[in-house]
């Protein structure tokens, strides 16, 4: 063995050496560092309405008010018990605040939770009373769908809310229809969130109206579970007493904190799921999107002055569909834009045989409608 080769030896031998230790140094390493651990450490709290926009009215006082209240109180507990747990709030004065600004604000700051703190109400209705609490999905009732209506009608209060909100009609149950094929990949956690707070709510001597569901604008733009607390109904004077009553609103408040306490440990302890971050505005309402200069397909497929029910079957086989309302009022339902004739013209063979038997096709170029 000459020098080179002998150098060469000892240099395979140490790097080889090297290597091992390497290795070992790495599964010492990973052995050592804890798995990533899902840890809640910002929540953000909404209290819903504020400014010009008082919310609903009780005999004498203002849901924007008493949200602000039960909010602060709610905040305060998460701070007391959790000092390592961020409050934010998306307001902590009497102020207007957009729905959506409230949503971005949360994204912004990376919020693990989105609590919306809001009084429900039934008009002249002064009978009902409970609490509920929404997460996003189809309404399933008219009672629900007039609790996500009202909710959202600030936003006429917004300037430009119709290109902030992309078409979105408040009073329009069509897009209710859109709003609630937004993909949540959140819903299960805001199931979860929404269903403990309503269980320490029934405790503290609430009457559980149960966890709904229905589409709220505030709560489609955010990238984390996000729920809306229904408090209870300023309109019926018992509970609007309970609701400005240092005690009630106290008991609200811990009853939310409870809920948000055990979702946390739950959530903390087990192989908890990682965060996600995927944007739940994957099929957003594009209906009224203007024509653009390119030529595309699209598919009409069904017209008629009353919009498709949610429930309806056929519905359920379209994906990413769009909805405009032409000058007679009538409800038009298109497929998405295609770029070549054969995948517009396998599509309307799909509606025909999913049951929209008069699904047509359209040709677009330039900014109109080419007759082919
Ligand atoms: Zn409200």
């Amino acid at each position: 063995m000459n020098l080179n080769s002998r150098w060469y030896m000892k240099f395979k031998i140490s790097f080889s050496f090297f290597v091992f230790i390497l290795v070992m140094s790495c599964n010492f390493l990973f052995a050592k560092l804890p798995p990533t651990k899902y840890k809640i450490r910002t929540v953000f709290i909404d209290p819903g309405h504020g400014g010009s926009d008082p919310g609903s009215l009780g005999a004498y006082s203002h849901e924007a008010d008493v949200a602000l209240n039960i909010s602060l109180k709610f905040g305060s507990l998460i701070q007391q018990n959790y000092p390592d747990v961020k409050v934010v709030y998306a307001r902590t004065t009497d102020q207007f605040v957009d729905l959506y600004e409230r949503a971005v604000m949360a994204n912004k700051c990376n919020a693990d939770l989105f609590i919306c703190i809001h009084c429900n109400s039934a008009g002249k209705n002064h009978a009902a009373y409970g609490s509920e609490t929404y997460t996003m999905g189809l309404y399933r009732s008219d009672d629900n769908l007039a609790v996500a209506k009202r909710e959202n009608s600030v936003i006429l209060l917004e300037d430009d809310y119709k290109t902030k909100y992309q078409g979105f009609d408040p009073n329009d149950p069509a897009s209710y229809i859109m709003l609630s094929m937004v993909q949540n990949a959140n819903i299960d956690q805001s199931v979860n969130l929404a269903g403990k707070i309503q269980q320490y709510l029934g405790t503290a001597g609430r009457f559980d109206r149960g966890v709904k569901q229905a589409g709220f604008v505030v709560l489609v733009y955010t990238k984390m579970p996000s729920i809306l607390v229904e408090t209870g109904f300023i309109t019926n004077p018992s509970e609007e007493r309970y609701l400005n009553s240092e005690d009630g609103s106290q008991n609200i408040a811990q009853s939310i904190f409870n809920g948000f306490a055990d979702y946390k440990k739950e959530m903390e302890s087990a192989k908890a799921p990682q965060k996600e971050n995927k944007s739940v505005l994957q099929n957003k309402m594009d209906s009224l999107q203007t024509i653009n200069n390119s030529e595309f397909y699209k598919v009409q497929f069904y017209t008629s002055f009353e919009p498709l029910g949610v429930g309806d079957n056929r519905l359920q086989t379209v994906k990413g569909f769009t909805i405009a309302q032409d000058a007679k009022g009538r409800y038009i339902y298109f497929s998405p834009k295609y770029f070549t004739k054969i995948e517009a013209v396998a599509a309307q063979a799909k509606l025909k045989l999913n049951g929209f038997n008069d699904a047509l096709l359209l040709h677009f170029k330039d900014g109109g409608k080419v007759e082919d």
